[in-house]
């Protein structure tokens, strides 16, 4: 079956330091990796040329050179960046995960039984354990990506041109609207057609962006099994937290409480989830431990800076603040009126009446430490919770 999926230029990195838990290193865009025996190496690096660039398509395969003099190794604790075009803002935050990069790597290889059914579009050899996941956005779409927008069914590619630094979610609504297609569809003979492959992922240079759906059983009971680690060596899991219950996430994407790898603790974790950020928002928590607000995300990144473009989706029109990845509860990342995330509804509804939520009984607002009896009150309490609202 032939597959369509888009493919901006998103290329990746490995970076010793940042894989040791620096998040967010700068690079040269066009450096990328491939996963092989488990392990991401570097396989190709280029400067960016007249053909090729950030949204303008991939390198070309001949596409090989030097690495520039300190670039494998320094770095650390730049976080944002990873693109050295004006338009790509970098950030100095700690907190900070790449604009156009690794926010992380799989640690399961792509299900055979989803390769089968061509639900993964990546080439042969690709989807295995250290495969690169991917921040929320794309480097935007141009006349390079004509041929793209006609397999989607833009009969005017012209109009689907956008910016940088839009989620793959939103980016496809505004395709859609603005060719007036649908999207994510099955065409009639039964292919696929998104920005995405059924995965959620795409491109030659295959990274992960959404879903994340053939790296673990979405039908499997409890907590969901681990699918990556985030560049700052916390579990990413599948998208749930119990039996069809969904966790209350910070703004990072991550919250405090047992996984099936720390069935005794607490630990911070991130999930997957539908709507941006997918997987990592930012590098949480706080440095306190405590969870990330959506204004303290935003203060992580340039790129939140308040200067909003008004994008028009199947849904209606929608203001975006781009390369932001900080969304709030009702999705949106524009800054405005912010409505904040669920899990910092502070109604102390966990039965210890210290005035949060949390699990805790100390009204610090901060997980408790090993205190497993109360850690499972909480998770029942937030399974009642999030029933309730999701
Ligand atoms: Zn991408
Ligand atoms: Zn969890």
């Amino acid at each position: 079956m032939k597959l369509i999926v888009i493919g901006a230029a998103l290329v990746s990195l490995t970076v010793k330091c940042a894989l040791a838990g620096a998040p967010g290193s700068r690079f040269n865009p066009y450096r990328s990796t491939t996963a092989e025996n488990g392990v991401s190496r570097r396989r190709r690096q280029c400067t960016e040329g007249v053909d090729y660039g950030p949204g303008i398509g991939q390198p070309p395969d001949e596409c090989e050179v030097e690495a520039p003099s300190g670039g494998g190794g320094g770095g650390g604790g730049g976080g944002g960046g990873g693109d050295s075009s004006s338009s790509t803002p970098a950030s100095d935050s700690s907190h900070a995960a790449a604009m156009l990069n690794q926010v992380g790597v799989t640690d399961v290889a792509v299900a055979q039984a989803d390769i089968d059914a061509g639900k993964f579009t990546g080439d042969t050899g690709t989807g295995g354990i250290g495969e690169d996941i991917y921040g929320p956005f794309e480097a935007g779409f141009s006349s390079q990506q004509d041929f793209i927008f006609t397999g989607l069914g833009c009969s005017d590619p012209s109009v689907a041109y956008i910016d940088g630094g839009i989620d793959t979610s939103t980016a496809e609504k505004i395709v859609a609207s603005a060719c007036d297609v649908t999207l994510p569809r099955f065409d009639d003979d039964g292919e696929y057609i998104s920005l995405l492959d059924q995965c959620g992922g795409h491109t030659k240079e295959y990274h992960n962006h959404e879903k994340l759906v053939c790296l673990y059983d979405v039908e499997a009971e409890g907590h969901s099994s681990r699918v990556g680690t985030a560049l700052d060596d916390k579990g990413i899991y599948g998208k749930w937290e119990a039996t069809d219950v969904l966790p209350e996430l910070d703004a990072c994407g991550g919250h405090w409480g047992r996984t099936p790898d720390s069935p005794d603790v607490d630990v911070y974790h991130y999930h997957v989830q539908d709507a941006p950020p997918f997987t990592v928002g930012c590098f949480g928590p706080n440095d306190d431990d405590s969870l990330v607000t959506v204004q303290q995300c935003r203060d992580f990144y340039t790129g939140c800076d308040g200067d909003l473009e008004t994008f028009t989706t199947p849904d209606g029109e929608i203001e975006y603040d781009l390369w932001c990845p900080c969304f709030d509860a009702n999705g949106s990342n524009s800054g405005i009126d912010i409505a904040e995330l669920a899990v910092f509804d502070n109604n102390d509804d966990d039965g210890d009446d210290d005035g949060d939520d949390n699990g805790d009984d100390d009204g610090s607002g901060l997980p408790s430490s090993g205190a497993a009896t109360i850690g499972t009150a909480s998770a029942t309490v937030v399974a009642v919770v999030a029933t309730l609202l999701f």
